[in-house]
């Protein structure tokens, strides 16, 4: 079986145990073993499929279980399929993976180098147990993958969301490894999760729950290895705490995660780069095309934090912010919302203020600028044709799936990517990392330069390379992106 394989190991490779040594090659064959270059090694216990035929393990040390991925060139892709078959019958890691392929064409890239950059290096599944407030125990499903260290540490964030698996993973950490490409910035890419709906964590569990996931995944992570930052379901709290984990276990190095609170190595501007980042992207597709900044109508699907500073920017850069919605509901201000509708805990609270809006359709709404900053997959087969603006700008990650982008780009609508449009979050990332490694701290309005000034190089790049290839803004960020990935994997010597 290609792909992923489960195996159960001592610490020790020496005193494996009988039984589990014959597991281990039951399930897997003589081509996997000798490919296999990431082996994970985790103190949690083991799930119980593995576990049933098995005797006890007669080492003093507790029984440790290994969930790895086999890294032949082609071994993420059939176990993505695997996986995504049994679930959704789709894989958003082989939707990240066709743009790459198809920027890898127009380079002329060699279908081998193809299938090695588009592996995930190493991929790490642990089962979290979690004591809730009313004594029960659940056993989570936490991830790291690593997708790409080609350009440098891995970097990317930690999702805590009900919807989180090993494909979704996949993706998001491959898009990390095209993001940092584009931006230009000296990190690969990685992601992270656990499984788990946020909502129904109190604040002591969601605590206990990320010092768990940083104790089970710590000797993979470090300031010069891999650098995890929030995500949806995350906060600047919660990478507090993962940082203060790290440091009982690996001694004081703040630049271990990105987006801390300020107060705690964090870096004034972190927070609302991403969402600022979204909107100036906004504004020079608009003004690429010469069109009106100045009243522009924003739609914004998701008020947390991408969406909430994206208001803020899009309001600060006189553009009429017409609806927005979230998980509790949606409204529509034809006037449009104000900087104090921003401070609102969610959209519920606005119900009062303006008129309620059916939450399916808020995608729908005339508007110059659609901005989903939400969830993924949200735009798709089943509701593209009736999404009427000109310009979809991609805050969340991936959130145009299937035949959708084909059908926007038919439509002459401008689709910003998310690897270009969001990446503000990881370039502040990269601002706060560098910080800390330096001890020093820059002031807000150097960070917010900084950010305007590299955020604008990018776009201008992948601008003038959509015109030199005759292509849609997505597959121009892949061009640029990948070429610069397999530079750096074929200067490294990585495929003698
Ligand atoms: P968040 O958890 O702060 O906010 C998510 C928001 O989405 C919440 O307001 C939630 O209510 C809303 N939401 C959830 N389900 C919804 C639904 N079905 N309909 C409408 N709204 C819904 O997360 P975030 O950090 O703002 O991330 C949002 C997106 O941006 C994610 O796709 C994330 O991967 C991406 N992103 C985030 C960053 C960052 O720096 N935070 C960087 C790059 C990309």
């Amino acid at each position: 079986m290609p792909g992923s394989v489960n195996g159960v190991f001592n610490e020790h490779v020496g005193r494996v145990p009988v039984a589990h040594q014959k597991q281990w090659a039951d399930e897997t064959s003589a081509l996997e073993r000798s490919t296999i270059i990431a082996c994970e090694v985790y103190a949690a216990p083991p799930p119980r499929e593995l576990t049933a035929n098995l005797t006890p393990n007669p080492c003093t040390r507790p029984a440790v279980v290994v969930r790895f991925a086999a890294m032949t060139t082609t071994a993420s892709t059939p176990a993505a399929q695997h996986h995504a078959d049994g679930h959704s019958g789709h894989s958003a890691f082989e939707d990240v993976n066709r743009f790459v392929r198809r920027a890898a064409k127009t380079l002329e890239i060699s279908d081998d180098v193809v299938s090695a950059i588009v592996a995930c290096e190493r991929e790490v599944v642990v089962s979290l147990p979690l004591r809730r407030d009313d004594g029960r125990i659940d056993v989570l499903t936490g991830y790291r993958v690593q997708h790409s260290q080609a350009r440098g540490p891995r970097k990317g964030g930690i999702r805590f969301h009900e919807t989180v698996d090993l494909d979704d993973v996949r993706a998001l950490a491959s898009l990390m490894t095209w993001k940092t490409a584009l931006i230009d910035v000296p990190f690969g890419g990685a992601k992270g999760g656990v499984a788990v709906d946020p909502r129904q964590l109190s604040e002591r569990e969601h605590e206990e729950l990320i010092r768990r996931w940083t104790r089970t995944m710590v000797h993979v992570l470090g300031p010069h290895r891999d650098i995890p930052a929030p995500d949806m379901g995350t906060t600047a709290r919660t990478m507090g705490w993962l940082m203060d984990e790290f440091h009982r276990l690996e001694g004081f190095q703040p630049a271990c995660v990105t987006g801390k609170p300020v107060a705690l190595f964090g870096a004034p501007g972190r927070e609302e780069a991403t969402g600022r980042g979204v909107v100036q992207i906004a504004v020079a597709a608009l003004r690429a095309d010469k069109r009106d900044v100045q009243g522009a109508r924003v739609v914004v699907q998701g008020f947390g934090n991408v969406g909430r500073f994206a208001i803020t920017s899009a309001l600060e850069r006189g553009m009429k912010v017409i609806a927005v919605s979230d998980v509790t509901g949606a409204v529509l201000a034809p006037n449009g919302l104000t900087q104090e509708d921003t401070l609102a805990s969610s959209v519920r609270e606005l119900f009062g203020r303006y008129e309620q809006l059916d939450p399916a359709t808020l995608l729908e709404v005339e508007c110059d600028v659609l901005i989903p900053a939400a969830l993924g997959g949200v735009i798709n087969d089943d509701n593209v044709a009736r999404i009427s603006a000109p310009y979809v700008i991609e805050a969340a990650n991936q959130p145009i799936v299937g035949g959708a982008d084909a059908a926007l780009h038919a439509r002459g609508v401008t689709v910003v990517p998310d690897i270009l449009a969001n990446a503000g979050g990881v370039l502040g990332s990269y601002f706060e990392w560098t910080q800390n490694i330096q001890e020093f701290r820059w002031s807000l309005e150097r960070f917010r330069d900084e950010l305007d000034a590299r955020m604008a190089t990018a776009f201008n790049n992948v601008y003038e390379t959509s015109r030199r290839y005759s292509c849609s803004l997505r597959e121009a960020s892949f061009i640029v992106s990948v070429g610069r990935v397999v530079e750096s994997f074929l200067l490294r010597g990585k495929v003698i």
